[in-house]
């Protein structure tokens, strides 16, 4: 059964200067918790019977005070927080019980279950710090990570983080605004400080970034990135997206984009969601779209328009780019990947092979009038992919019309149905079965079709999910779960 996970901790930065903390225990682990106590400018006092070697230097040079004795619950006194370090779980538990009476919040080293606070893994630069945790669930994953941020992190940003904070003020008066100070900030970043911060000349890296200050700041004017999100695994974002979403200051998206890829916006960007519904009025919401983009850039705001897949590849991307090149306004695109390779990649399904097939065709199975006018004719020939967006309803239709024209009514076909997704499924067979595969399983949007020789290699290339699944598996479920396992 699954067992339900507690909540996830509350992340909170302490300012503990000239505030008690009560550490009790003497032995090694207290002493392991002290220094980054006093490094927080902490009044630090341990509370033990004796101290090791550690501790009693730091008493002697008058660091730390050192309250003899077992501990007794008026030790709490005065205390803002309170770490319990010693190796007697009994005691431990003691203290925890009292700081819980008391509501002062309590480490116990090494025992989640007991403790009220949690000390973090972290990464510091200076005053620059992040802190990781797993909530208990796994100490060892927080400090891997930990050791990943090492190496990422340059050494050069704790300096930086100290100059800004040097100039602070000043750049707070001279940039008021929000945005301006925003932009300021990456010139600075773009600019040479923190290189000859890394080579350890501050003063020069200090006169870079006043320079820039002092730089008229260009007139902010606002422009639009049309984005591809890709299908919806946010790994499959691409670096530049990534960056200008945590740039943005408003983001216009589709239904189609994940709440895992909106997840990694910049937190204070406005977030508008534009998806056109099932039975709109496409062009209405199309316009509705223009009008939107076209307000937000005119005000000066860096603007996002965030499209599943790519923006270019039935994404109604080139009437956007139309209406903003009539207005005047700067734009830039970045393509994302599109569900025909997405998917394919996925399901296992290479769209051209040397012996299955030469081409690719990207087609939608709905058109602005209905039903898409292809030239069947060219498109029931064998050895070619064909892909079909858009494409749960009217599958008869299209496998009769592939049939009529000539397709082999074998050819084999799958349905990749919400592909990246944790929860994709493939379902596969053959052109002639295709309408009854995607009644017997249910398919729903978002799903796309691959019509051709290679949707076979699925059945054997599938690396991600679940295997596809077939008519039989419809027709008995048992063997459907069989399958699975
Ligand atoms: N611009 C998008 C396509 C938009 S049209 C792109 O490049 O991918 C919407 C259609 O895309 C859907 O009806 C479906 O056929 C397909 N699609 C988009 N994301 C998908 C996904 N994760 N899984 C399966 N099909 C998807």
């Amino acid at each position: 059964m699954a067992s339900t996970l507690p909540p996830a901790l509350f992340p909170l930065f302490l300012d503990l200067r000239d505030r008690r903390v009560l550490v009790v225990g003497g032995g090694s682990v207290a002493a392991r918790k002290v220094p980054a106590l006093l490094d927080a400018g902490a009044e630090v006092v341990v509370g033990a019977p004796a101290l090791g070697e550690a501790l009693a230097t730091l008493a002697q040079q008058g660091r730390i005070r050192h309250r003899a004795g077992a501990f007794a619950p008026e030790w709490l006194d005065a205390a803002w927080l309170v770490i319990a370090a010693t190796n007697d779980a009994a005691v431990n538990r003691r203290i925890a019980d009292a700081a819980q009476a008391r509501r002062i919040f309590i480490n116990v080293v090494d025992d989640a279950e007991l403790a009220s606070a949690q000390l973090p893994a972290r990464v510091q630069r200076g005053p620059l710090q992040v802190a990781i945790s797993s909530g208990g669930a796994s100490p060892m994953l927080a400090r891997h990570l930990r050791e990943q941020l090492e190496t990422r992190f340059d050494a050069s940003l704790g300096a930086l983080a100290q100059l800004l904070a040097e100039l602070r003020m000043r750049i707070r008066s001279r940039l008021t605004d929000l945005g301006q100070r925003r932009a300021f900030f990456e010139r600075v970043l773009a600019g040479p400080a923190q290189a000859l911060l890394r080579r350890g000349d501050a003063q020069a890296a200090r006169h870079a970034i006043e320079a820039e200050l002092h730089a008229i700041p260009p007139p902010r004017t606002g422009r639009v990135a049309l984005v591809g999100a890709g299908p919806g695994d946010p790994g499959l974002l691409t670096l530049r997206a990534l960056r200008l979403l945590n740039e943005a200051d408003v983001i216009l998206h589709d239904r189609l984009v994940s709440a895992d890829v909106l997840a990694l916006a910049r937190r204070d960007a406005l977030c508008i969601d534009v998806g056109k519904r099932v039975g709109g009025n496409h062009d209405a919401t199309q316009r509705h779209i223009h009008a939107l983009l076209l307000e937000h850039a005119r005000a000066g705001q860096r603007v996002v328009r965030l499209k599943g897949g790519d923006a270019f590849v039935f994404g109604r991307g080139g009437e956007e780019l139309e209406a903003l090149r009539e207005a005047g306004i700067d734009y830039e695109v970045v393509p994302g990947i599109t569900a025909a390779t997405a998917c394919a990649a996925y399901a296992g399904i290479p769209l051209t092979h040397r012996e299955h097939a030469q081409s690719v065709h990207l087609l939608t199975a709905q058109t602005r009038d209905g039903d898409a006018e292809h030239d069947w004719h060219a498109l029931a020939k064998p050895h070619q992919t064909l892909v079909f967006y858009m494409g749960v309803q009217g599958l008869a239709q299209l496998r009769d019309r592939l049939i009529t024209h000539g397709r082999a009514s074998s050819t084999p076909v799958a349905l990749v149905e919400n592909g990246s997704h944790p929860q994709q499924r493939v379902i596969a067979g053959t052109l002639a079965q295709l309408p009854e595969l995607a009644t017997a399983h249910g398919a729903r949007a978002p799903a796309l079709l691959v019509v051709g020789e290679v949707a076979a290699l699925a059945t054997r290339l599938h690396w991600f999910g679940l295997p596809p699944l077939t008519l039989a598996d419809a027709r008995c479920p048992d063997a459907a779960l069989a399958h699975a396992a």
